[in-house]
């Protein structure tokens, strides 16, 4: 499956890079990497170079380089501490026990000060940064169909990587682009995967949709957790996508086989939030799972009549009332239990 980013090969099947994972960030006997205080600006030494016998280097390291460029190009004044730089997104992102040394092409910078030249050479002199972002005002993704939805800026490379969940039934690997996802930090135990799953245990559904679904993390951990019958979706374009996308990407832990894509990358950019729900893909097997993207609230007239469980995982938690006439019309229109991860 070629990056609909870059049309490179950003883009593995999940037991592929599982197989890799623990070796991913470890260091070799020959990996030298110094820590750094985050809170001051990086000691004035030239940044190591990556390990002479595996390419590797500590990510402090990889920072001080980052932070000197941005310095040297005036997005930073050279004063503010090393953390300033950015959020570092590592390819792909686990839960780790200690900090990674980074191989080629492994980090993703998301930085609110990064300009368009520093970008540039980021990508082109630092080995292990794979793409760069310009973080804008809000989280990425749509708040309402109404509503313009929030971006950050790809300025350059590809910011197309994955994260790593745990499930009981073991590992799903979620990719996304990150300039238009919501930034997901992997842990030991994440209490959405295990609240769904504590529920599929006691209610035992038959069918499953994750109503505002982001990258698809828990309707693949459903899937993964044995639900006959998964419907994701999502009104914003760049969800419904890589969630198909994960959908085949996951797809040998699934009791399905191909996957079909009824839309491309670029047809759903064309119409970046969709209100009537349109299929972007569909797989089908022991189990059968579909993805569509729309309007949550329009979803109802393409669901399959009964409805076990869903989740409405609503992007405006903070707004009370909205949430309570979303799942009153859900209730009213589908039925079944509702979960609020
Ligand atoms: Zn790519
Ligand atoms: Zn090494």
């Amino acid at each position: 499956m070629n990056c609909p980013v870059c049309g490179g090969d950003c883009i593995e099947d999940a037991p592929t890079l599982l197989a890799r994972l623990p070796h991913t960030f470890a260091p070799c006997p020959d990996c030298m990497g110094l820590t750094y205080d985050k809170r001051a600006p990086p000691p004035d030494l030239s940044p190591a170079e990556p390990c002479p016998s595996c390419a590797r280097r500590f990510i402090d390291e990889v920072f001080a380089q980052i932070y000197r460029v941005m310095a040297a190009e005036g997005d930073l004044a050279g004063t503010e501490p090393l953390g300033a730089a950015g959020t570092p997104l590592v390819h792909p992102g686990f839960a780790m026990r200690s900090a990674p040394y980074l191989p080629p092409s492994s980090l993703v910078l998301l930085s609110r000060s990064v300009g368009e030249r520093t970008a540039a050479r980021l990508v082109a002199e630092v080995p292990e940064v794979r793409g760069v972002v310009r973080a804008g005002a809000g989280t990425p993704g749509v708040r309402d169909t109404d509503a313009e939805p929030n971006v950050h800026a790809l300025l350059a490379g590809c910011d197309v990587r994955a994260d790593v969940f745990s499930t009981r039934q073991g590992p799903i690997v979620i990719y996304k682009q990150q300039s238009v996802l919501h930034v997901e930090f992997p842990r030991d135990r994440d209490e959405k995967i295990l609240s769904l799953e504590r529920r599929i245990r006691e209610q035992r559904p038959r069918t499953f949709v994750d109503a505002c679904c982001g990258a698809g993390t828990l309707g693949l951990a459903a899937a993964r957790a044995g639900v006959p019958r998964v419907i994701a979706n999502d009104a914003w374009y760049a969800a419904a996508y890589w969630t198909a996308c994960n959908l085949r990407v996951n797809r040998e832990f699934l009791g399905i086989g191909e996957v079909t894509m009824h839309r491309s990358c670029d047809d759903l950019r064309r119409r970046p939030v969709a209100r009537d729900p349109v299929p972007v893909a569909t797989a089908s097997g022991a189990q059968e799972i579909e993805v569509y993207q729309g309007d949550l609230r329009l979803l109802p007239a393409v669901l399959p009549p009964e409805i076990d469980l869903a989740a409405l995982d609503l992007f405006e938690k903070a707004d009370a009332g909205k949430i309570e006439e979303i799942t009153r019309a859900w209730r009213a229109r589908v039925g079944g239990a509702i979960f609020i991860p």
